[in-house]
């Protein structure tokens, strides 16, 4: 099974420490969450697996970390100043603010208010997405000299170091390069939880290919990504494709597969259950040529009259100059993690009748690997033997000591947090050197020797 519905993740993240409201004791901030204990291990693991499926494991991905705030002409030349809008519409009626492309139509196709359901709405002006802010001592609030952007991606800071890393890791094509980082939108109507969010951050693949070769590029990395959200426990009955349609291609794509996920179990219409989980798009030769100091118009005049580069590709094989084709993988951590906690979610019932919450996560993604419990937290020979064992096995995975309460009640709080197995130590510990490991899955024990417990518990956790 997975979970019901993402309010079942909401409380059981709030709950236990894994995601809280943004700013809570100020009343909250829209749509912003803060990560707990427990979140920033499951985001962690998230990009962990990622940089080393794409950066380690492959030999031709780079990494990078660019800037957050760019020269604003980075902006000016991919577009976004101009096109990256939203088409906003106010509901005269009940005075919403409205994202008119999200709106069911009537019989007349006129918009429907989503609120208060009044078709009486405002035309649509287009509303900028990108976060302004201003660099600088300035003397007034809307300087256009010291106007600048929070990134509302991070794939531009990618295709403007394009040449740098070309130059200083000596690449030939095809390589990639990849980066992982917060990025910024205004959304008119973020919601549902982390799933839409004005803060979030990205997992970003670029990668560039000869113009021949990257409709099968393209492929070979939606196949793959099919394989990595296997990896992280993500059922492929909760996950299916999306080919967009030519009318809502962004601009500069030729092809864009989505992967959906099942995020709204609960809703009676199939077709409305999935939404985004990430999109791989064949963005073709658009962003280094906008960038570059060389194409021209009809008119032989610079399109980009404020770069000082070129980013074309020189193939010393064939002696052509070009400008390389990308495909981008475009992953957010935020959806990914509601997703592995939504597909790890499981309910089960004790022997007295009472419903557990069980996070059958992947060891991989799992926050806490063991839990160290003295069965008796009044003996301190039991305690001092518990402290020490958590303290053996952590260089190796991560570990904790729990005494907070009664074996059942640490038991069930572990299963709740993926925790994989826990260990208890009592007091037959103190006689035999060895100790009750419990399998969160099946509930099951077996008596382990110390000597062995870390060899026993690595090769379960295959880590
Ligand atoms: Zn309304």
């Amino acid at each position: 099974m997975s979970a019901p519905n993402i309010e079942t993740i909401v409380s059981l993240a709030k709950r236990r420490g894994f995601v809280y409201p943004a700013s809570e004791i100020y009343g909250g901030l829209g749509s912003s969450w803060d990560y707990g204990p427990l979140g920033v291990e499951l985001a962690n693991n998230i990009k962990k697996s990622w940089w080393n499926w794409v950066v380690y494991e492959r030999d031709d991905i780079e990494g990078l970390d660019s800037s957050i705030i760019l020269n604003r002409s980075v902006w000016k030349y991919s577009g976004h100043e101009t096109t990256f809008s939203d088409p906003l519409v106010d509901c005269r009626e009940c005075k919403s603010r409205l994202r008119q492309d999200k709106l069911d139509q009537d019989a007349d196709g006129k918009y429907i208010c989503s609120n208060c359901g009044s078709t009486n709405l405002t035309d649509p002006r287009p509303f900028n997405l990108m976060f302004r802010t201003m660099i600088g001592a300035v003397s007034s609030d809307d300087d256009p000299a010291a106007l600048a952007y929070l990134r509302p991606e991070t794939a531009q800071g990618i295709f403007i170091n394009f040449k740098n890393v070309l130059d200083t890791s000596r690449r030939k094509l095809p390589f990639g390069i990849a980066q992982i980082g917060k990025a910024f939108r205004n959304e008119v109507t973020p919601g549902n939880f982390i799933f839409r969010t004005r803060e979030f951050e990205q997992m970003e693949i670029e990668y560039f290919v000869k113009p021949e070769e990257a409709a099968k590029a393209h492929q070979e990395w939606i196949d793959g990504f099919d394989e990595w959200l296997g990896s992280l426990g993500i059922s492929a009955e909760n996950l299916k494709h999306y080919e967009q349609e030519k009318h809502e291609l962004a601009h500069y794509s030729e092809r864009t597969v989505d992967i959906l996920y099942r995020f709204f179990p609960e809703r009676e219409d199939e077709a409305k259950q999935w939404d985004e989980l990430m999109g791989i798009a064949n963005r073709t030769d658009y962003d280094l040529r906008v960038h570059s100091k060389k194409p021209e118009d009809a008119e032989q005049k610079r399109i980009n009259p404020d770069s000082t580069e070129d980013l074309s590709y020189f193939d010393t094989a064939t002696n052509e100059r070009f400008y390389p084709y990308i495909i981008e993988p475009s992953t957010g951590v935020n959806r990914t993690l509601l997703a592995v906690m939504m597909d790890a979610y499981t309910e089960r019932t004790n022997d007295k009748g009472e419903t557990r919450v069980i996070l059958k996560l992947k060891p991989e993604m799992a926050p806490i690997k063991v839990a160290v419990l003295p069965l008796a937290k009044n003996k301190p020979e039991i305690v001092e033997m518990a402290k020490r064992l958590k303290k053996d096995l952590q260089p190796s995975m991560r570990a904790v000591y729990d005494d907070t309460g009664g074996i059942g009640k640490l038991y069930a709080r572990q299963d709740e947090i993926g925790t994989p197995f826990c260990v208890t130590v009592d007091h037959e510990s103190l006689e035999d050197n060895a100790v009750t490991v419990r399998d969160r899955d099946t509930w099951e024990q077996e008596r382990v020797s110390v000597d062995s417990l870390k060899s026993y518990l690595g090769e379960r956790l295959t880590i």
